[in-house]
């Protein structure tokens, strides 16, 4: 079963001038697989994600997240990290990290066991009970992917998720996604206009194209992992 298999999707934004933001993408996304989507500001890597996740719909073709087609809201079983990381400033991080259990009306009592694993896997044990601003931008983003994570999604959705992090932060966020795709296993397309990041990361790189839309390459990487 795919976790994400698109058939000749298309997307126009309306409006006078609606951009043709996606041209016909199609792909079949493997469970468990790291996917990077690259491709220059403007090319639809976006939307793409955003098609995924439903908070967009798509206005041709085909779309399946885990076996159903995408209609109107989000798919069950997805996680989405942001560049800006939209935590919750007057929640601590263990109660931000909680959202989307309420959100989901499910027992927040038996998920803290889960929070400080999260916590723990991402360095920031020690500051559940923090507020954000007590935290650094990377530690921020950290419990960003927490949060993401907490309610077990088959996939995760990462929109430049450490691009508004320096340079020397980022590689090191790079490193600790990589452990916790390890750990997690579950499906990840990260978005990023990063070569270098893309192929470091991905196990499949989707290529977009510079005209708007186009799926230009997908390359197989095959790199050993640690
Ligand atoms: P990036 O290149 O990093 O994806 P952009 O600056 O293109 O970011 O877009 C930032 C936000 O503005 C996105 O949420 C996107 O949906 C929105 N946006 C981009 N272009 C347009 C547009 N032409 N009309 C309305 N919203 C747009
Ligand atoms: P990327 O993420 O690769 O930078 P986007 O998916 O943000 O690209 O944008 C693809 C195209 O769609 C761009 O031309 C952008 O201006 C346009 N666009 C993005 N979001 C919107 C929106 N909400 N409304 C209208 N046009 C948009």
């Amino acid at each position: 079963l795919s976790a994400v298999s698109a058939r000749k999707v298309q997307k126009q934004y309306s409006g006078e001038r609606g951009v043709l933001a996606l041209d016909g993408i199609s792909i079949e996304i493997p469970s468990g697989q790291f996917v990077s989507i690259l491709g220059p500001s403007g090319c639809g890597k976006s939307t793409f994600l955003r098609c995924v996740a439903g908070l967009e719909d798509i206005t041709a073709g085909d779309l399946d997240v885990n076996g159903k087609p995408v209609v109107g809201r989000p798919p069950d079983g997805i996680g989405m990290v942001f560049q800006r990381d939209a935590l919750l400033e007057w929640r601590t991080i263990r109660k931000n990290l909680l959202l989307p259990i309420e959100f989901a009306k499910k027992r927040v009592s038996e998920y803290q066991d889960k929070v400080d694993h999260l916590l723990e896997l991402t360095g920031l044990q020690d500051f559940g009970s923090s507020y954000p601003r007590e935290l650094s931008g990377g530690m921020r983003q950290r419990a960003a992917i927490c949060r993401a994570l907490v309610d077990d999604p088959t996939l995760l959705l990462m929109d430049e998720p450490f691009g508004a992090l320096d340079a020397f932060t980022r590689d090191q966020m790079n490193f600790e996604l990589q452990r916790i795709w390890m750990e997690t296993q579950n499906t990840i397309l990260f978005v990023t206009h990063g070569i270098s990041e893309a192929v470091f990361l991905g196990d499949i790189v989707m290529v977009l194209s510079p005209r708007p839309g186009r799926l230009m390459e997908v390359i197989e990487v095959d790199l050993p992992r640690p």
